[in-house]
């Protein structure tokens, strides 16, 4: 994989619904190697004209996954793509403005830092998920 100088084909999307499949929330492109079969994802915001170009994509960590974090307070939410990977840590903006670091455990859920946070986060792979959709409630 290290070695691979990629080849991608446009693989499908995940999109995300906010409570039910009629309202759309956002989107995630992905793409795959044909050669080593490694995912590539890009952010695709509603009401966004400007897409990034499709080359270039940014590399991966090592054994990290693509994976869509939910923050939710109350009816405020966000999204983000990220890469996750066990025992990962990284400071996350909340819905509210908070910066709130979060770990990745073992089995791909985050746990906040903070245990008074009152944002409700989930996270959700992007492997097993394409042209399915995630609907948050
Ligand atoms: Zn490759
Ligand atoms: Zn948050």
């Amino acid at each position: 994989m290290e070695n691979c100088s990629h080849s991608t084909v446009y693989y499908g999307v995940v999109n995300i619904f906010l409570r039910t499949a009629q309202d759309p929330f956002g989107a995630v492109d992905v793409w795959i190697c044909t050669k080593c079969r490694d995912l590539f994802c890009e952010d695709k915001r509603w009401g966004l004209t400007e897409l990034s170009s499709v080359v270039g994509f940014p590399k991966r960590d090592e054994g990290s996954k693509w994976a869509i974090l939910i923050c939710m307070i109350g009816a405020e939410v966000k999204w983000e793509l990220l890469e996750a990977k066990p025992g990962k840590q990284f400071d996350h903006s909340c819905v509210d403005g908070k910066t709130c670091p979060l770990t990745v455990n073992d089995n791909y859920s985050v746990s906040a830092a903070e245990a008074q946070s009152p944002s409700k986060h989930s996270l959700y792979l992007v492997d097993g998920r394409i042209n399915r959709s995630i609907i948050v409630k």
